[in-house]
């Protein structure tokens, strides 16, 4: 459900969202999230406020991430809000509404629709850490056999280990 930026009334629009796991699409780009663990709820409020467009929202999951050191999944719950403003540039025409901001690509607009999916999506994406670890403690793999070594102690000796780094 896409939400047309030129008829946005001075009280604003709410919307709520709850999406199901299979919503995310894995994005070889973030291969850090393998993808969302339960359910995701959100709400996005958009309102005029002088020349520009704000764009206002909560969301909340639960995420599957991959751990950078040892590359297993673990569960990272996120609950976040977001503000975005969107400058309105001159009108061309009467319908037509041009938008920028500077610091955002704008995936989520396209013409004078704003998409709430792309703008969880992107919400995600910059909540996810970029060192994703499943614990501080996590061990990794072994860089000789490349065993787990949270889960079992291979026998490549230490001195090997070592000298591989
Ligand atoms: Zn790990
Ligand atoms: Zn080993």
């Amino acid at each position: 459900m896409k939400i047309d930026l030129t008829n946005i009334p001075s009280e604003g629009k709410k919307a709520d969202f709850r999406l199901t796991p299979d919503w995310w699409r894995p994005d070889p780009d973030e291969d850090r999230i393998v993808g969302l663990e339960g359910p995701l709820s959100a709400w996005i409020k958009i309102y005029p406020a002088g020349k520009k467009i704000v764009v206002e929202g909560f969301l909340s999951t639960r995420l599957l991430l991959r751990c950078d050191r040892c590359l297993e999944p673990y569960s990272w719950d996120l609950s976040t809000d977001f503000r975005i403003y969107l400058s309105i540039s001159p009108f061309k025409g009467e319908l037509e509404v041009e938008l920028s901001e500077d610091d955002l690509d704008l995936d989520f607009i396209d013409g004078n629709l704003l998409d709430p999916d792309q703008i969880i999506k992107e919400q995600i994406i910059l909540n996810v850490p970029v060192k994703t670890l499943c614990t501080r403690e996590c061990k990794g793999l072994c860089p000789i056999c490349g065993c787990n070594l949270n889960m079992t102690r291979c026998s490549c000796s230490l001195r090997d280990k070592k000298s591989f780094h």
